[in-house]
């Protein structure tokens, strides 16, 4: 018996049951992919990450005693696809038997199941021993919000509850702690970077012509490549960042990139690092330092992982293929040519992006707010937008991106996720960050070609998507306020909005 079992590239999960033990009837593969490097123009340091990671996977598992063959582009490069490989590997193998671990993109798992279909042999698919709820977890908590789905994941998993089942410190939720803008002395843990030497993955690259985005060192990649170095991410962020986690969580300065943030989700989303592993560590470790930290730090970076995590993956699974195309703004505007290349006038802009360029990173607000929050302003094409956050992030996994761009962000899936766009004009980047005080533009002002951007780009937002957004209820407050506005104030910002929008490439 021959039995070969397929390890997709974020399926790195040394803990699967699979490798308990080594059986000589089973070999392990692991291919890098035309397809997969192919699908989007990804950012290079991911292309490198992901495919570093993979080739220390299969060492270690065949250091464990596991039969591995790994096959790199240069083996794989004559295959059409996933498909066209596995079946001349299959071959090769005399196999009869072959499994594979339930992919977490649409894509990948209708591909699987139609190559299973297409197999002489027995087949069957596993869970991944991932995630901490099904695929199907949206049918258990229907049309729920983040908050009572992440609730109930608390008291499943025993996260921060108290002997009585009543969530420690007498509540879910400390948000009103936390999300304070940096102070001007405030300062913030080196980022830790690993300085691997991937040149050789990075000569296959050009080699075959693989076209990529941003910049990367080959020679000193500093994303984590191993499980042993994404436990010591995982450890530098406990022990120096976990403590001013949540309060500094939405705040933005052009002097960091990732301030407190723990810079996980790569390892976790190449499945290197257990999302409960994570969980249960921050939880041991502010029961170990509560002197130091605060419940609404552990908290706030809980939730993250339990709730948003979890919650935005039960949504993919839930309204894929059909999330995917969803435009519920009917936002058709092309993505504005500094998306690549950061240069740009607006100082935040110029920032978030020139930082993801430099390292395929960029934090939630940044994310959100700055880049993502101008495209829904300005109006572009949601395809557009999320090609982009799908190659330029070293996290970026489908599953992941779209609820998260299209939904939270751009609101194009019409309020599955956020209760209400995301929109926000310059004075809250102001707030939040120390952006403004080196722009071109005036934050203050609304009208004028010197004038913020977003300011008058929000209210444009609003205005031109009133029809689809007045029966908003948390939208009211705001449409009353630009009522009262006067009347050749109103025009005079979507005047200069249009401005703006009319010399868009140019800003
Ligand atoms: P931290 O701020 O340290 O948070 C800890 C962990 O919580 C993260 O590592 C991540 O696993 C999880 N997390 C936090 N927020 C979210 C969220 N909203 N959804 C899911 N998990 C979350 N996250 C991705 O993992 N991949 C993506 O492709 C991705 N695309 C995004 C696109 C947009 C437009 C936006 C607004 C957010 C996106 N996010 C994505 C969510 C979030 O921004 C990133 O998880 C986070 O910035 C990663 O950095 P970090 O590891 O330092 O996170
Ligand atoms: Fe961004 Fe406007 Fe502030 Fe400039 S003034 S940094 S464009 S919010």
């Amino acid at each position: 018996m021959r039995h070969v079992k397929l390890i997709l590239g974020d399926q790195l999960n040394a803990r699967h049951s699979w490798f308990r033990a080594p059986d000589d009837r089973v070999v392990f593969v692991l291919a890098e992919l035309r397809q997969e490097t192919d699908y989007v123009v990804h950012h290079r340091q991911k292309v490198l990450a992901f495919f570093a990671a993979m080739r220390q996977f299969a060492e270690a598992l065949s250091a464990a005693g596991h039969q591995v063959r790994y096959f790199t582009l240069d083996d794989t490069a004559r295959f059409r696809d996933l498909p066209e490989w596995l079946h001349s590997v299959l071959a090769e193998e005399g196999a009869d038997a072959f499994s594979y671990q339930q992919p977490d993109e649409y894509r990948l798992d209708e591909q699987m199941r139609a190559f299973c279909r297409t197999l002489e042999m027995d087949s069957d698919v596993v869970d991944s021993e991932h995630f901490l709820t099904g695929r199907d977890a949206w049918n258990e908590y229907p049309n729920s919000r983040l908050e009572y789905f992440y609730r109930a994941l608390r008291k499943q998993y025993q996260v921060l509850m108290d002997d009585e089942q009543k969530p420690l410190g007498g509540q879910w939720n400390f948000d009103a702690d936390n999300r304070e803008a940096l102070p001007k002395e405030a300062v913030w843990p080196e980022p830790l970077r690993f300085a691997t030497d991937v040149s050789d993955i990075d000569g296959m690259l050009q080699r075959h012509g693989v076209k990529t985005l941003g910049r990367a060192d080959p020679r000193a990649l500093l994303w984590p490549t191993s499980r042993e170095q994404s436990r010591q991410l995982l450890m530098h962020f406990l022990k120096y960042n976990l403590a001013s986690f949540g309060r500094y969580q939405d705040a933005m300065t052009p002097e960091g990139w990732s301030l407190f943030h723990s810079r996980l989700a790569f390892s976790l989303n190449s499945k290197m690092l257990h999302p409960l592993e994570v969980i249960r560590e921050a939880e041991a470790h502010w029961h170990r330092h509560q002197d130091e930290i605060t419940l609404a730090q552990v908290e706030g970076f809980i939730r993250q992982i339990l709730g948003w995590r979890e919650y935005v993956r039960a949504l993919y699974w839930q309204h894929m293929p059909e999330y995917g195309t969803r435009n519920h703004l009917r936002a058709r505007r092309a993505l504005p040519a500094y998306y690549w290349t950061g240069k740009t006038r607006m100082a935040c802009m110029a920032h978030a992006i020139g930082q993801s360029l430099e390292y395929a990173y960029a934090h939630h607000i940044q994310r959100l707010m700055v880049t993502g929050n101008f495209a829904l302003l300005a109006g572009i094409d949601p395809d557009a937008v999320d090609a982009w956050y799908l190659g330029i992030y070293i996290d970026a996994v489908e599953w992941v991106e779209m609820p998260n761009t299209r939904g939270m962000s751009q609101y194009a899936d019409g309020g599955l996720i956020a209760s209400k766009p995301y929109a926000a004009s310059g004075q809250y980047i102001r707030k939040m960050s120390h952006y403004c005080r080196q722009c071109a533009y005036k934050v203050n002002a609304k009208t004028g070609p010197d004038s913020c951007p977003f300011n008058s780009l929000y209210w444009h937002f609003l205005a031109r998507n009133r029809e689809t957004l007045k029966g908003n209820a948390r939208l009211k407050l705001v449409y009353a306020n630009w009522d009262r506005q006067n009347p050749d104030q109103r025009e005079a910002v979507l005047n200069t909005a249009e401005h703006h929008l009319s010399q868009i490439n140019k800003l």
